[in-house]
């Protein structure tokens, strides 16, 4: 029971939508009945679904907006975060926006955390080459973060990929990857046969991490500490350091207060957050309101609580992202803004897709600038 990914259709879904135990918790850490209530939602997977049928449209955020192959210029010099999906849960809705996914560029790398669904058409429209693919890292296997792994990496074959891409994720990856292998196995031979293609397996390496240093190399280090969002045990939060510039993503989680520790003093926090007004209303929308509240307010963090976390690092600029809810038009910036300024007064920014973040400059550029 180490990934809560059974394979039935009620473990696909992502874990608000769908039922738990121990409403009041808050903003406690570490449950001790997270397995407790694995068992419950296994026992009861088909409630919570209702859920997505009650989310509607757009949203507002605050938004740098620039033109991509501009960004993509300046990219060049100090690299660049872009938001490519800013919805939590794998649910979508016309003109809405994606569940998550993140492009980091940054010292040369194109750096990608997590595959949600439309991740493959967020990097073309931030102006990724996906021939130009580096590194992808997963922070955990909830679907909203890793259904469009296969494809996106299927995708960037297609089009003309021929250096090795590596992914990094948790225990499970390479199943999730292998799996997807073995599903597209026809197409996959056809166009190697067909058109020359090398083969996507080869291609393709996925490292399996846990806690701690994943990746260090020509200057850039990357960290993982594991988070708290049951029911799952394998999930990740992520610090990316190069050239003393520092991007820390929560991943989905808990409040939790360790990471203030891990995100000390970094350039920018990106972190999952909850509107309280908006998750009572995605509650009553539904018929097991309680129970779903209860599980949300274990596995998630309110925007407040992000803001205790920013504050508490230190950090420079507070990037909210994984917004539950993404598209009530009934919670805008503004009300995320309202949640967030009891707690952090620093900079911040309403996730949104495509919003489009110069890093801050490298250690030597902010020294001779
Ligand atoms: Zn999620
Ligand atoms: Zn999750």
């Amino acid at each position: 029971m180490r990934h809560g990914h059974g394979g039935s259709a009620g473990h696909c879904e992502d874990e608000w939508l769908k039922p738990g135990h121990g409403i009041g918790r808050g903003n406690l850490v570490a449950p001790p009945g997270s397995r407790r209530l694995r068992k419950a939602l296994d026992a009861d997977p088909e409630k919570g679904h209702s859920l997505s049928e009650d989310e509607t449209n757009d949203r507002c955020t605050i938004s740098t907006n620039a033109d991509p192959q501009a960004r993509r210029a300046g990219g060049a010099v100090s690299g660049r975060l872009v938001i490519l999906g800013s919805k939590g849960g794998p649910a979508i809705r016309p003109g809405g926006p994606s569940p998550t996914s993140s492009l980091i560029e940054i010292g040369g790398r194109r750096i990608v955390i997590d595959c949600g669904l439309g991740v493959a058409r967020g990097l073309v429209e931030a102006g990724l080459a996906l021939s130009e693919l580096d590194l992808i890292l997963i922070t955990h296997l909830h679907s909203d973060h890793v259904l469009e792994l296969g494809p996106l990496l299927h995708t960037a074959w297609t089009a003309g990929l021929k250096r090795p891409v590596r992914v990094f994720g948790p225990v499970g990856t390479k199943a999730v990857w292998d799996g997807f292998c073995a599903s597209l196995s026809y197409d996959i031979a056809l166009r190697i046969d067909d058109e020359g293609r090398p083969d996507i397996r080869a291609l393709v390496t996925v490292a399996e991490f846990g806690e701690g240093v994943l990746l260090e190399e020509g200057g850039l280090t990357i960290e993982a500490l594991r988070v708290e969002h049951p029911p799952v045990t394998e999930c990740y939060a992520l610090r990316l350091t190069q050239d003393g510039r520092v991007i820390v993503f929560s991943s989905d989680t808990a409040y939790f207060p360790p990471l203030a520790e891990f995100a000390r003093d970094a350039d920018i926090l990106v972190h999952e957050a909850m509107h309280p007004d908006g998750v009572d209303r995605l509650v009553e929308r539904t018929g097991n309101g309680a129970r779903l509240k209860a599980h949300l307010l274990a596995s998630h963090t309110m925007a407040a609580d992000a803001g205790r976390i920013a504050r508490d690092a230190g950090v420079a600029h507070l990037v909210l992202h994984h917004l539950v809810p993404a598209d009530d038009p009934a919670i805008a910036e503004i009300h995320w803004t309202e949640q967030v300024r009891t707690s952090w007064d620093g900079a911040l920014t309403i996730g949104r897709d495509g919003l489009d973040l110069p890093l801050p400059g490298s250690k030597h550029q902010r020294k001779t600038a």
